[in-house]
Parts: C-alpha cells; sequence; structure tokens
C-alpha cells in the first residue's frame, strides 16, 4: 500500500477499480446516460490538469526552512505542492480534475522532530506565511485548504517523517505514538505487541494518528473501543507561544480537561507531535452478525434498545431500506424500500466474553421481531469496509455526483433528523424530476442518541461542485434547525463553519477565538479553518 495517494482520486492507485459492465449497466439506468465530458471529468491519468501557481515564499525564507529541517525535507516542486492541495471531500476531488489548483501551498516542509515543529512555527510566525498542518490528507471538510489573503504564503506541514512507535506501556496498556503514522502501519507496530487501538475509520488506510486527534474521528469499530477522542490520555502539542504537554494520570480534577481543548482543535491552536492513547489486546474473536428488520423504524427500534441495554457490540449499525437494498445489491428494490432494513451487529474480544454478549444481543434481538441473517453480510460488510471510496471514483468517472454527509441527535430527535435531511437532499438535487439516491446508516450509536450517515447520489448537472453545496447548504440548514450538530465525526473545516456559531453559540466562538490568539497570536496556523476569521 503505497501512502501517496492519486491526485485526483481516493487511495492507493493500485487498489482503483472500474466499475463492472453490470453495474455500469444499472447506474445508467436509475440516474439516464452520461453527459458529455466536462471539464470536472478531466481524468487522463498521464496529464494532469491545471497548472499551478508559481511557489511564492522568499528564497531566504526557504532556506532558513532548510536549515531547521533539511535541504531535502524543504520541496517546491508541481508533483509534491499538486498532493498537498487539499483534501479527499467530493468537491476537493472535482476541483482537482476541473485543473483548479488555487489552493496549493507553496511549499511543503517536512520536519523530524517536536522542536524541528517548533522552529517551523516560529519561522512561520515571523514571516506570516500560514501553516497547514497535513496528517494524511483524508480531511472531507476544508480542513486543508487554509487562507491566504494577509498571508506572505502557505507552508504545507507534512507530518510523514514523525511516525513511529514511541512507547508501549503494558502495565497501564497505554501506548505513545508520533502524529505521522498512518492507521495501518500504527497498527502493524502495535500488533508486534499484542496490541490494537481499535480506530479503524473508512479512511483508516491513509488517515493518521495526528489526524485522528485533530479531527475527533469516529471509527467503524467506535460502539466498542470508542471514538478516538475517547481513547487519548495524552498529547504533546507546539504552539508558536510554547508546547503543551498534557496527560499526567488517566483521569484528573486539575480543572477543565485542556486535552478536550487540543483534540478537534484542527490545526488551529498547535501541531499535535505525540499522542498517548489507551491499547487493548488484540481481539481472539471477532464476529459480525446481519439482522434484518420490516423497516428503519424497527430497526431504529432495536439499536436504542441495544445501545441502552449495558451490552457493548463492538460494530453496531444500520442501514435505511434503500442503503439496505443496494448493499445486498438487488437492484430491483433500490430506491423501493421494499426489502426492509439490514442491521451489522459486531463482537470482538475474547472467546468467553465474545459469546456471552452475542448470546445475550441475539435474544434481545430476537425478542424485538429481529431476524437473524447470520455471518455472511456480516463478511460481506467486513470484507468491502474501506472499498466505498474507490467506487465514489469509478461513479465521478461516470458522471454521477457522490457524496457522503453526516450529523448526529438524541434519540428523541432522530426520526424528524432523518426525515428532513432526506427530504431537503432529495428537493434541492431532485429539482425538476431528476432522480436523486439518498442512503443513509446509522453509523455510532450511544445511550443517549446516534449518528446518521447519509450517502447521496445524483446525475450531475452544471458546475458539480456548486450543484453539490446547494445540496449541502440545504442538508446543513436541515441539521441546524432539527437541533443536531453539524458534524459527529468529520469535523468543522471550512465547510461546517457557517453553521457552527448555531451550534456553539457567539459566546462559543468568542472562546475558540481567545484561545487561538493566546496560542497563536499571529494566526498563522491553518487561517480560517475551524475558528472563524475576525469578521466573518
Ligand atoms: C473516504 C473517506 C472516508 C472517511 N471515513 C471517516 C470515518 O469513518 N470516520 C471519521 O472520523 N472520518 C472519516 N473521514 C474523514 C477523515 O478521514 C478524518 O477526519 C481523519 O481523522 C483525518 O485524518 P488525516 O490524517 O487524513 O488528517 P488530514 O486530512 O491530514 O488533516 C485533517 C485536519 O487536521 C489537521 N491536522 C492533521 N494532522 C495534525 C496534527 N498532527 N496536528 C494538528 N493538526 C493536524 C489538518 O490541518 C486538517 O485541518 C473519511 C474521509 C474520507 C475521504
Amino acid at each position: 500500500m503505497t501512502l501517496e495517494m492519486h491526485p485526483l482520486r481516493w487511495g492507493d492507485p493500485a487498489h482503483a477499480t472500474a466499475l463492472p459492465d453490470g453495474a455500469r449497466a444499472l447506474v445508467e439506468a436509475v440516474f439516464g446516460p452520461a453527459p458529455a465530458t466536462s471539464a470536472h471529468d478531466a481524468t487522463s491519468e498521464t496529464e494532469l490538469p491545471g497548472a499551478l501557481p508559481p511557489p511564492g515564499l522568499s528564497a531566504s525564507l526557504l532556506s532558513s526552512l532548510a536549515e531547521v529541517v533539511g535541504e531535502q525535507h524543504v520541496r517546491t516542486d508541481d508533483e509534491i505542492r499538486r498532493l498537498r492541495t487539499r483534501g479527499k471531500s467530493t468537491a476537493d476531488l472535482l476541483r482537482a480534475r476541473a485543473g483548479d489548483l488555487d489552493d496549493a501551498p507553496d511549499a511543503v516542509v517536512r520536519p523530524g522532530s517536536h522542536d524541528e515543529v517548533a522552529e517551523v512555527l516560529r519561522l512561520a510566525g515571523s514571516h506570516r506565511v500560514a501553516v497547514v498542518p497535513f496528517g494524511g490528507g483524508t480531511c472531507v471538510t476544508g480542513g486543508l485548504a487554509a487562507r491566504r489573503e494577509g498571508f506572505a504564503g502557505v507552508v504545507s506541514l507534512d507530518l510523514g517523517r514523525l511516525d513511529s512507535l514511541v512507547d508501549v506501556d503494558r502495565t497501564s496498556m497505554t501506548a505513545t505514538l508520533q502524529p505521522g503514522l498512518r492507521g495501518p502501519r500504527a497498527e502493524a507496530l502495535l500488533a508486534e505487541h499484542g496490541l490494537t487501538i481499535g480506530h479503524f475509520p473508512q479512511s483508516f488506510e491513509h488517515a493518521s494518528i495526528g489526524g485522528f486527534a485533530a479531527t475527533r474521528s469516529s471509527g467503524q469499530a467506535s460502539a466498542g473501543y470508542g471514538r478516538f477522542d475517547a481513547l487519548v490520555v495524552g498529547l504533546t502539542v507546539a504552539t508558536p507561544t510554547g508546547t503543551l504537554r498534557l496527560g499526567t494520570a488517566p483521569a484528573n480534577a486539575a480543572g477543565p480537561d485542556l486535552r478536550q481543548l487540543v483534540l478537534g482543535s484542527e490545526g488551529a491552536f498547535g501541531v499535535i507531535t505525540e499522542v498517548k492513547v489507551r491499547v487493548r489486546a488484540v481481539p481472539e474473536v471477532k464476529v459480525y452478525d446481519g439482522w434484518r428488520w420490516a423497516s428503519f423504524g424497527d430497526g431504529l427500534a432495536a439499536v436504542r434498545a441495544l445501545a441502552q441495554s449495558g451490552l457493548r457490540p463492538t460494530v453496531l449499525r444500520l442501514s435505511d431500506e434503500a442503503e439496505s437494498a443496494v448493499n445486498l445489491a438487488d437492484p430491483d428494490s433500490i430506491g423501493g424500500g421494499a426489502g426492509g432494513c439490514l442491521m451489522i451487529v459486531g463482537y470482538e474480544g475474547a472467546a468467553g466474553r465474545v459469546d456471552a454478549e452475542r448470546a445475550a444481543a441475539t435474544a434481545l434481538l430476537e425478542g424485538l421481531g429481529g431476524t437473524n441473517a447470520g455471518e455472511e453480510p456480516g463478511r460481506a460488510w467486513e470484507h468491502g469496509r474501506f472499498a466505498a471510496p474507490y467506487l465514489r471514483d469509478s461513479l465521478l468517472d461516470l458522471g454521477v455526483l457522490v457524496e457522503t454527509l453526516e450529523t448526529a441527535t438524541f434519540w428523541s430527535g432522530v426520526d424528524r433528523l432523518y426525515a428532513d435531511v432526506k427530504a431537503a437532499l432529495e428537493r434541492v438535487l431532485g429539482d425538476g424530476g431528476a432522480p436523486v439516491l439518498v442512503l443513509c446508516h446509522v453509523s455510532h450509536v450511544y445511550e443517549t442518541g446516534c449518528s446518521l450517515y447519509f450517502t447521496v447520489a445524483a446525475r450531475q448537472a452544471g458546475d458539480p461542485v456548486e450543484q453539490w453545496l446547494a445540496a449541502k447548504t440545504a442538508a446543513s440548514d436541515a441539521i441546524v434547525a432539527a437541533g443536531a450538530t453539524i458534524t459527529h465525526h468529520h469535523a468543522v473545516g471550512t465547510d461546517h463553519q457557517p453553521w457552527l456559531s448555531d451550534e456553539i453559540g457567539e459566546v462559543g466562538v468568542r472562546v475558540l477565538r481567545a484561545v487561538k490568539a493566546e496560542l497563536d497570536p499571529a494566526g498563522v496556523l491553518n487561517p480560517g479553518v475551524l475558528v472563524p476569521l475576525d469578521g466573518a
């Protein structure tokens, strides 16, 4: 698995697959024939579209940066600048396909230690150069597209050289990792000790430990292992005004927990240079069961009952009727809602505990009217759990607009949230009778509520970036009106910022601004990401 992704696509270029003929025919049957090639379809693999603006940093700053990190770790060539431009949202991919490289950094700097990070931040502050921390580059909320107005340039601070497992404390069951470690490498290093973090977001293959912490990521097994922010027990952060070292004990009453101020700070307060996480023994057994429900409503009642029962399955997901039909590859029922809903309930851990949990959950779900579909749907889910982003590329190639969005709310608000977001997406993308597919699943479950994860597909029309922005705005307005969160795990970036003050209030925004002013007085860290700029 190569670490560098294709600049116009998701993931390892070697894993990209063309859609089988049957699937192409199905896409045409649902959305109509693909339109003539547009600028956004310019996906020639040999000649990449667009030209980079000339790199704008002064020679003296570049040489100072080279003195800090080494000459070979300061790059201004087109190839690396293109690879560090934005993240991997559908809008990011469409802009890259259209040759829009306006957000390209002027230079990519790869520090090799905490002290080098701190020194780069000092130089950036004195030269008024914006710094964008870069972990895996899988961001989907505009968090890698810092505003450049008012700055002498933009540096992408690539943390890839900070990729060591620093320490394993088996007695405490903690591990300290550097931020640039990608998911698979971190798990492989811990597996040598018989340990796992248990954090497997869909972006696992490319996202980094620092990125997980900076965005408060949530994984597919977070029901059992916990969200990433719940796994972090310690952090080291380089800020322009000094180093924060947090986490001397598993819990404390030493004032507000400042770790929570860093988790989710998206590079706007400082650069995370070390993360200490809780680890678990590699599970002896993993088993994933499929369950069928007559309707999404019945399934929702069942996931809630399970979440509130005290049982703690490792994986708990529920697809609505449309998503179940797609997952079960039953073209006749796509969008028809005839086939009921699929739930995946997974158990990982020591054999005895897995058996006991599974038996108790099975009894509960049978009592609620669920049909046990055996292990096959669970195996299919596990097999394809990291494949969907490759499918997105294939659909974009066929002129289909496909993107996801997520939110969360308390159980009492779930029905309204589901209905309102779906209706908003269908209204905007289905305007004029165009076919639109809105799929949804419950991706994360808590005793008090759950997150909803929507996947949307429609035929591209006009400028597909604008087309998506209109749909996303309507969905975000619906989310806020329903009293739900603008993001359960994708973070704020620049894309969700217009709805942030609805969620945390003007006082909340002032608190964020005050923290930023204290830690980053020159405002060079990720300007415009998470914290609204003055006057915004
Ligand atoms: C196909 C796909 C599937 C996804 N699935 C999930 C999912 O299941 N769950 C989920 O939670 N998210 C998911 N995401 C979103 C994304 O993967 C997460 O937000 C992830 O945590 C980002 O990690 P990264 O290393 O790629 O960070 P990057 O994209 O490199 O950066 C994300 C943000 O954090 C900042 N940052 C990065 N590293 C540091 C650091 N060391 N210190 C300070 N700031 C830093 C960046 O400046 C940026 O603002 C998905 C994204 C894609 C494209």
